[in-house]
């Protein structure tokens, strides 16, 4: 039963009733019954401050590339849909937290800009990548975030630098309600097509180790220190496992894919499978690297 939202709320951007196989890049989950989609800083402030005046719980959602949603979401939803713009202020680059990651990385490459090539093969948008200090090759966006523009959860608006503490591995203290506005990260000078050969290059290397040909959500688990979850559980004798259509990818085993038809409940049970498997076989507990939404 989805309950009645308020008019202030209403005369926002909004859809209704949209398939989370649509907005995930796994392809599952239920429908999304409001779907909110700020244009503007003003209109996200606008939805944060109707939610905390109602005592509304919501989520916010970036490109669905980490996350598996079970069943559907009645709460409302806040997808931003600000102007897709970089803005390049000598070194610096900002973009706003609906511009897409890799393209970002790409259009730093463009720039002649270095630091940022890691990120070029990490989809999402950057507010996804904000909120999960999204990384590779053992760098991650907060070693070149400069500033950062955030809501509170209380609708407050905020810019900063980054301060230690504040993130940490894939993940950051922008959850339960803050909103990723828009970061600036500084980059440094260098050789253009030295910088877009390394953005081909990453991207190529992932082509040729991750199941890219089908829908996934990246890495499902988190490495524990020192080792790989990937490893673990190829060790646990996993590749291949399959529950209905979703499936251990025999060519990465931390990534968990859809062969078409694959349901939330599927991934779910799979996910249960994996950790009791490498838990029974390792000891050791991995912790998910995906957000998992429950029908609320
Ligand atoms: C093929 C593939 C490869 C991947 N490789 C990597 C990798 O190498 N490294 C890596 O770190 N990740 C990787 N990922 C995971 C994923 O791409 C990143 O976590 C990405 O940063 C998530 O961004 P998103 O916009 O899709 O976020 P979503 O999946 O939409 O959301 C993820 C989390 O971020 C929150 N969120 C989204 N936008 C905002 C916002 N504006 N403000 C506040 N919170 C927000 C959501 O509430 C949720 O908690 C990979 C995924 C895929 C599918």
């Amino acid at each position: 039963m989805t309950r009645p939202l308020p008019d202030e709320l209403l005369k926002l951007p909004h859809r209704i009733e949209v398939p989370f196989t649509k907005l995930t890049t796994l392809g599952v989950g239920g429908v999304c019954h409001w779907l909110f989609e700020p244009t503007t800083e003003a209109e996200a402030q606008a939805f944060v401050r109707a939610c905390v005046r109602e005592s509304l719980p919501y989520r916010v959602l970036g490109g669905g590339s980490n996350l598996v949603v079970l069943g559907n979401m009645s709460m409302p939803v806040l997808r931003l849909r600000f102007p897709q713009e970089l803005q390049r202020n000598g070194l610096t680059l900002t973009a706003p937290a609906s511009f897409g990651h890799i393209r970002m990385a790409q259009g730093a490459a463009n720039e002649g800009l270095s630091g940022m090539e890691y990120a070029s093969g990490i989809p999402g948008t950057t507010g996804g990548a904000l909120r999960m200090n999204a990384g590779a090759y053992g760098r991650e966006l907060v070693d070149i975030l400069d500033t950062f523009r955030f809501l509170t959860p209380q609708g407050e608006l905020i810019e900063k630098r980054p301060e230690p503490g504040e993130f940490n591995y894939r993940c950051s203290f922008l959850t339960g309600g803050y909103v990723g506005l828009s970061f600036t990260v500084r980059l440094a000078g260098g050789d253009r097509e030295s910088i877009q050969a390394q953005v081909r290059e990453n991207m190529g290397k992932r082509g040729s180790s991750q199941p890219l040909s089908k829908r996934n959500a990246g890495c499902i688990f988190k490495n524990p220190p020192g080792t790989s979850a990937g490893r673990l559980i190829d060790l646990a004798g996993l590749k291949g496992f399959r529950i209905g259509d979703a499936e251990v990818s025999s060519e990465h085993a931390n990534f968990l894919i859809n062969h078409g038809h694959a349901t939330a409940a599927e991934f779910a049970e799979l996910m249960d499978v994996v950790r009791a498997k490498v838990r029974e076989t390792h000891g050791i507990e991995l912790e998910p690297e995906v957000e998992i939404w429950h029908a609320e």
